[in-house]
């Protein structure tokens, strides 16, 4: 297979240095779709210092902000030009049906359209000091060299939400999508060039963490680490970084409880449920994993649940007819299945999924069914660390402060769901959880005009929103005396 160079640094797209390349296989089928760049450490060095000579000395920082919105508004109009070219390029990646790829594409749209929209309102602040000689302004300025780390679930998105405000705040960067998905961040880079992104602005590194974690972490060069990713990953980054008091940014993952009152309309709620955990094959990091239910509907209601999942039309995503995708690959699976036998030995009443298809024409794929554990408890490991994949687990409760207490009772903070018709409850349910989203009968959604992150191991910081563009901000404050005097505060001679 022929290979185009995929790393792009200083404005130049290049091999690795050392020759290195990885395939990139279609999970469906196990096909190589791709071969990229494996870049060495000296390559990632060389991004970076490319990022901090454009900051240092480049015309992007200073460039004024409805120039640079230009540029982001010029990127959104050629991912709409390429909008299907890219969807079809993020299946064979990652396996998520075509459907779900559009919805991605037109999602990393809106969040480039609303970045170049709030960067060019952003307005300086002035402070009254009490003293009509002083003027005081507080101003943001762009907070410097990113470096920009993505998972392999939403590749495109995910990248997407930190390098549009970071262009937008005027930063410079190097972006690293996961090893397992590059392709869509390659188109997303050629397409920044093709609007007008200077060189050295805009950086791509191909690799695994293991090979340019350091040279892209440990390093006094770099102002801000923002990281979606795995919490083990997260943290070890957060300390290497700490020795250079970089500022980090942290996006780690879920495991949402999604809570049921006996009063929420039935059939909405199975389908949401089912739709909440079971959307790209739960490889989401907001997947409603836990469901939490009233006891009095907790039978019919799996039941109901049970025979929809098992409805679900999985397949290459590539297939119109496929509603869901296989997992990301081989290896993922088998991380997979082994929650699954961990969820049989801790005692969990397996009620349907927990095996490979058996149909030949899924046998090359790393396809597994939607599975889901009954009369599950907190003492279990499936309950309470990240599958990421299609397992759903079932608690029972009795009273409100029971459903409060369980949706709490996990080291996870990202996103959280609440199913009544109480409306006075549903809010009270809301304000009690401690999670950064929370939807009241519906689940899944965001807006990039609304903050996204985590509480507790979530992460922490936030993307999307004011506060999404404020994490690639510094915050000056300019006090100016246009009447000079002597402070008279020292009078020896
Ligand atoms: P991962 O932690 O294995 O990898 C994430 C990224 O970090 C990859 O690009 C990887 O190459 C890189 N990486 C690994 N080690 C590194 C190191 N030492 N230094 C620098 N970079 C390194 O995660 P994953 O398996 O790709 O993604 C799945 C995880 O992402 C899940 O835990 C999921 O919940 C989380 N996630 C969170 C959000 C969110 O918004 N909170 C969104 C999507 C995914």
């Amino acid at each position: 297979m022929t290979m185009q160079p995929s790393l792009y640094i200083d404005g130049k797209w290049v091999h690795a240095g050392d020759g290195g390349a990885r395939d990139i296989v279609n999970p469906a089928d196990s096909s190589v779709v791709a071969v990229v760049d494996e870049a060495t450490a000296a390559d990632a060095s060389a991004a970076v210092a490319a990022a901090r000579t454009a900051f240092d000395s480049g015309p992007w920082p200073h460039t004024p902000i409805a120039e640079r919105a230009a540029v982001l508004d010029r990127i959104a109009d050629l991912l709409a030009r390429d909008r299907d070219e890219l969807a079809r390029i993020e299946t064979l990646d990652t396996g998520k049906t075509l459907r779900e790829s559009h919805i991605d594409i037109d999602d990393v749209i809106s969040v480039f359209r609303y970045y170049a929209n709030l960067a060019a309102v952003e307005a300086d602040r002035i402070v009254d000091v009490g003293d009509p000689t002083v003027i005081s302004r507080v101003v943001r300025e762009p907070v410097g060299v990113c470096v920009l780390i993505a998972p392999w679930n939403y590749p495109l998105l995910q990248i997407a939400w930190k390098i549009a405000p970071a262009l937008a705040a005027g930063c410079t960067m190097v972006a690293k999508p996961s090893e397992v998905t590059p392709l869509s961040t390659i188109v997303l880079v050629r397409l920044a060039e093709e609007a007008g992104v200077p060189a050295g602005v805009l950086n791509l590194i191909q690799a695994s963490g293991a090979a340019v974690g350091a040279a892209l972490t440990d390093t006094p060069d770099v102002d801000l680490i923002s990281f979606t990713g795995g919490a083990a990953t997260g943290t070890s980054i957060a300390r290497t970084a700490a020795a250079h008091a970089t500022r980090v940014a942290l996006e780690l993952g879920g495991k949402n409880p999604h809570i049921v009152f006996a009063d929420t309309d039935f059939d909405i709620a199975v389908d949401r449920v089912l739709t909440g955990v079971f959307m790209h094959s739960g490889q989401v990091c907001s997947s409603g994993t836990r469901l939490i239910i009233e006891e009095s509907i907790a039978d019919d209601f799996v039941a109901a649940l049970v025979a929809r999942a098992e409805k679900i039309r999985f397949g290459d995503g590539l297939d119109d007819a496929s509603e869901t995708g296989p997992l990301v690959s081989l290896a993922h699976r088998d991380k997979v299945e082994s929650y699954v036998a961990l969820g049989i030995s801790e005692g969990a009443e397996l009620v349907t999924g927990g095996a490979r298809p058996t149909d030949p024409k899924y046998a090359a794929g790393s396809f597994y069914p939607p599975t889901i554990f009954d009369h599950c408890d907190r003492s279990m490991r499936v309950v309470t660390e990240e599958t990421f994949g299609p397992i759903l687990t079932v608690e029972r409760f009795s009273t409100e402060a029971q459903a409060i207490e369980l949706g709490n009772d996990t080291p996870y903070g990202l996103a959280a769901g609440v199913r009544t018709a109480d409306p006075a409850r549903a809010e009270r349910v809301a304000r009690a959880l401690r999670a950064g989203t929370v939807w009241i009968n519906d689940f899944g959604f965001y807006t990039p005009a609304a903050e996204w992150g985590g509480f507790k191991k979530s992460g922490n910081g936030r993307e999307l929103g004011p506060t999404g563009l404020a994490e690639y901000q510094e915050i000056k404050h300019i006090w100016n005396s246009i009447s000079p005097s002597v402070a008279g505060w020292f009078n020896g001679e």
